[in-house]
């Protein structure tokens, strides 16, 4: 485990029947991903037009700013 050859799996496992607690389980592995890649976002010129790093940045704040929507309640959880 932990070798840099072994290819990195993401999983983003969601099994409920409530779909607010699987939007919020799918933020949630989005936000850590996004944040994921962002840090190991290869660094360019500050002023080179960059999508990926827009989108997550965007992305990251908008997650960012509604956590209750990204709570799942403990007494939903199996
Ligand atoms: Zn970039």
């Amino acid at each position: 485990m932990g070798l840099e050859s072994e290819p990195k799996e993401h999983r983003v496992p969601v099994r409920t029947g409530d779909i607010h607690k699987a939007i919020a389980t799918t933020a949630n592995a989005l936000y850590d991903l996004l944040d994921e890649a962002l840090m190991s976002h290869e660094p360019h010129d500050a002023d080179e037009d960059c999508q990926f790093e827009e989108f997550a940045r965007e992305m990251l704040r908008v997650l960012g700013s509604y956590p209750d929507q990204l709570t799942v309640s403990e007494e939903d959880a199996e």
